[in-house]
């Protein structure tokens, strides 16, 4: 047996085959000596393509028919494209890798795909890119990334959103990440899927991949490589234990949130894609406090469209039923990255353009958003929130162009209700100035992991620095009181939706700063109303 620590950040305990999913390593672009070793290189990997993708083809015809396997059919042709043939040769001869050629090459090609009108071609962009990529972790020795039947504890480096946002989460027991923090992007989906999870893990990816079965104790924040027995029975022991808790909760089902003294707090769930509204449910939320809509971003090739925005809005609004839902406009940026956005490299991508600034910039995006929530509103009780809110002028501005959309939609005849436009506080600025941007705001919900990144001047990403990134601080504690006083003041409700709102320690504490709306993972509702039903203040 191998044991070690990381930090816990959600508890449980899971058992079982470990898979460790390792990033394919970008090969630095090294001038290359000899172009025709690179060029036989290359052309080795892509009959290795050839052969890969004909045993898809063959797999996908036996199990879904032609037409669907049309697609690889399609990036089989591309493989004889004599245009990226040409590119890559090019690039060869000018001294790139092979790997780097057909990377860059393809990326290229799916760039210009992606700049047409047709909407056929532009969708060959995402093909176009699957294929160089194949042909690099040909190059590369990259093997991919071999899910087993079944569940699975899942070790890696780290995670990035749009990484997670591609792995089958039902079958997920438990994340385990070397690097991450407690309110990085991995943790959040680990408490909104209910799995105990750790982050900053000492464990070395070849050992977990070497073991036969993996354990995390969540609540320690141990792990075990094939455990002996003595560990496997004190895991069990505790596994049933935090079964029992769950079912003794069941108690605070379908109550109110209310304290001993009369004072209410809405408990409500955070969320990344309509699936996740289903978990609110079944949670027994009493709301969304929080939809990242930029999940529906994630993980693909082309901007979504306004319908299919729109979609999965109607979705979480007629899951939700007359509950609250709110949904945050896009907030890309900083550790949430897409490319086909065509944003450039920043050097600081946590202070430069992301959420509304984005939105601000690019009416291209912010529209669609906008005219799908509003669509939307027909079918659910939504509101919109826009992060990364600094200044009153930015919240003008965007309400501004909200009301223009409002007005456009009821002009084409569609039915539309009123939707409360309210500011994500998350930056100290918004923080400071809450009784001014409150004259302009319908509501407040705190993101406590960016205004403590920002507030500290502490990175959330950054594993070195967990010391310093202290959610107690009282900088922080008066910013956050000053907040909810603004709000009380202006007669307007105020939250808090970052990781924050299910910490047990501050339950009481923001209850009695005014706070009347807690957002949280899913699997944190019940707990945090047995806290709240059980509290004097
Ligand atoms: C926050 O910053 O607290 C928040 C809820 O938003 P995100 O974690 O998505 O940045
Ligand atoms: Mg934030």
């Amino acid at each position: 047996m191998k044991q070690g620590q990381g930090l816990p950040v959600f508890k449980g305990v899971a058992i079982g085959p470990a898979v460790v999913y390792r990033k394919s390593e970008r090969i630095q672009p090294v001038a290359c000596s000899n172009p025709e070793a690179e060029q036989k290189k290359f052309d080795d990997a892509r009959e290795t393509a050839r052969q890969q993708l004909q045993n898809l083809y063959d797999r996908a015809v036996a199990q879904l028919g032609e037409d669907q396997a049309a697609i690889i059919e399609v990036q089989m042709l591309m493989l004889d494209d004599l245009d990226y043939l040409d590119a890559v040769s090019a690039a060869i001869a000018d001294g790139a890798a092979a790997a780097t050629a057909a990377l860059d090459c393809g990326e290229e090609f799916a760039q210009f795909f992606a700049a047409l009108d047709d909407e056929y071609m532009k969708a060959r962009s995402a093909d176009i890119r699957d294929l160089s990529q194949r042909i690099y972790d040909i190059l590369c020795g990259n093997t991919g990334f071999q899910l087993p039947e079944g569940s699975f504890l899942l070790v890696a480096e780290d995670l990035a959103p749009s990484e997670t946002i591609q792995l089958p989460r039902e079958r997920i027991l438990a994340f385990i990440t070397r690097q991450g923090s407690s309110s990085s992007h991995t943790a959040i989906l680990a408490r909104t899927l209910n799995i105990p999870s750790l982050v900053q893990a000492d464990i070395e990816l070849d050992d977990a991949e070497n073991c036969s079965v993996l354990a995390v104790d969540g609540f320690t924040g141990n792990w075990y490589a094939d455990p002996d027995e003595q560990t496997m029975t004190m895991l069990k022991t505790k596994q049933a234990e935090a079964a029992a808790d769950c079912a003794a909760l069941e108690a605070y089902r379908g109550r109110e949130s209310v304290t001993k003294s009369g004072k209410k707090v809405l408990l409500c769930a955070n969320i990344g894609c309509p699936e996740d509204a289903e978990a609110a449910v079944a949670a027994d939320a009493e709301g969304v406090g929080l939809m990242r809509s930029e999940f529906l971003y994630l993980g693909r090739d082309t901007l979504p469209t306004e319908d299919e925005l729109f979609e999965a809005y109607k979705k979480v609004g007629q899951i939700m039923g007359e509950r609250p839902v709110v949904i945050r406009t896009l907030d890309i940026g900083a550790d949430k990255q897409v490319s086909y956005m065509g944003l450039e490299h920043e050097e600081n991508p946590a202070l430069g353009l992301r959420g509304l600034r984005i939105c601000l910039t690019r009416e291209d995006i912010f529209r669609p958003q906008l005219r799908a929530i509003y669509r939307a509103s027909a079918y659910g009780n939504l509101s919109i929130m826009f992060p990364m809110v600094a200044s009153v002028w930015e919240l003008k501005k965007a309400k501004a162009l909200c009301a223009q959309i409002q007005q456009e939609l009821i002009a084409e005849g569609l039915p539309v209700r009123e939707v409360p436009i309210g500011v994500m506080v998350e930056t100290p600025a918004a923080a400071v100035l809450a009784h001014e941007l409150a004259k302009e705001a319908a509501f407040f919900s705190v993101g406590t992991n960016d205004l403590t990144q920002y507030t500290l001047a502490v990175d959330r990403q950054n594993a070195k620095l967990g010391d310093f990134y202290d959610p107690y601080h009282p900088a922080l504690m008066a910013l956050l009181a000053h907040i909810a006083k603004s709000a009380n003041e202006a007669g307007i409700w105020a939250g808090i939706c970052g990781e924050l709102g299910a910490d047990p320690k501050l339950t009481e504490t923001f209850i009695k700063m005014g706070y009347t709306e807690l957002s949280m993972a899913p699997g944190r509702v019940l707990e945090t109303r047995r806290l709240v039903c059980e509290s004097e203040v």
